[in-house]
């Protein structure tokens, strides 16, 4: 067997950058940073040179979308990700901090509702970098979904945020007829004729916006778009199901700013080691939601970010 010659003070230094021990070996896989999933060819072709030149030629990609080099000697660690900075490539993603943002194909998947390359990139500029070094009670992740159909899962997520396609239903319109190709177009059984007039069950319906536009009366025709936001998820050791909050947030900005107080809300209120679920779970989840509808979170950023908290968090890898 090899002998293991770099110390733990070392293995960790570099696993802040994004450098996980390959286990019995003194070698490295090096996490490279995709933002949301989506790289260049050019950069695709740097990530395989840099494989060949200073891992083990073979690269590996992780459940969040992040692309691992694997084999990378500890002495060649600067040099891969000097190579990889040609295009503008860095490497990270673990530790107790915000994580590498997963979001759909929404932009061009014909279900989609949102542009999810794009708002995921503002939200990694926004949330993975500019929080790089907020330290957090534990990992907080974040997912983009481009429409109920939820493939990235986001209530799987600490915070999650869906596309929506809220139906405008001109009453008026309705003609109750016996065959309603809104009813038909209809999922999950939300939109039903009920004594002569189309009834959509807001409780059942997820605002995937497929119904507009099927109805030759033109009844619904319009749909408004926004933003739905699931908390507390996760999938792991433990497994929670996030809840969504109680409004469907038609303003992007709004929607950005609860992922922002949802970062300072765990930060401030969450227990060292605790993942965002236990959080919430501890300070229930009307307090929670009420803190993330509200200002206070924000006007108290900096004081939050000032904080002497969560010096050594709780996330293992
Ligand atoms: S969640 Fe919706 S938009 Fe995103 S890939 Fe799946 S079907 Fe497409
Ligand atoms: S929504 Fe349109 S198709 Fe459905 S019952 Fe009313 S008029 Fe007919
Ligand atoms: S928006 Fe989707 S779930 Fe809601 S009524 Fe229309 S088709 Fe059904």
């Amino acid at each position: 067997m090899a002998t293991l010659t770099i110390s733990p003070e070392e293995e960790k230094r570099v696993k802040a950058l994004g450098f996980l021990s390959n286990k019995g070996t003194d070698n490295f896989s090096g996490r490279i940073i995709t933002i949301n999933g989506k790289i260049s060819a050019q950069q695709m072709q740097c990530i395989s040179e840099a494989a060949n030149l200073y891992g083990n030629g073979v690269v590996t990609l992780t459940t969040r979308l992040t692309i691992e080099v694997q084999g990378i000697p500890f002495d060649k660690i600067e040099d891969f990700r000097t190579y990889l900075s040609k295009f503008g490539l860095v490497t990270g993603g673990t530790g107790s901090k915000v994580r590498p943002v997963v979001a759909c194909k929404g932009t061009t998947c014909q279900y989609g509702l949102l542009d999810a390359f794009a708002i995921s990139e503002e939200i990694h500029e926004r949330f993975y970098v500019g929080y790089n070094t907020v330290k957090l009670p534990h990992k907080f992740k974040i997912a983009v979904g481009g429409c109920p159909n939820n493939c990235v899962k986001p209530d799987l997520n600490d915070i999650g945020i869906i596309g929506q396609m809220t139906p405008v239903f001109e009453e008026d319109c309705c003609n109750g007829c016996k065959k309603c190709s809104v009813e038909t177009a209809c999922p999950v059984g939300a939109a039903k004729v009920v004594d002569g007039i189309l009834e959509i069950d807001e409780e059942a319906c997820n605002n995937c916006g497929r119904c507009i536009g099927k109805c030759r009366f033109d009844a619904i025709e319009e749909g408004v778009p926004g933003f739905k936001i699931y908390i507390g998820g996760r999938w792991g050791k433990r497994i929670a199901i996030g809840k969504a909050l109680n409004k469907v947030f038609t303003s992007k900005e709004e929607a950005l700013d609860v992922i922002e107080k949802a970062i300072l809300l765990f930060r401030e209120q969450g227990k060292t080691g605790e993942r965002f679920s236990t959080t919430i779970e501890r300070l229930g989840f009307e307090n929670a939601e009420s803190q993330l509808l509200a200002n206070d979170l924000l006007e108290r950023k900096q004081e939050i970010l000032d904080a002497k908290l969560h010096l050594v968090g709780g996330a293992t890898c």
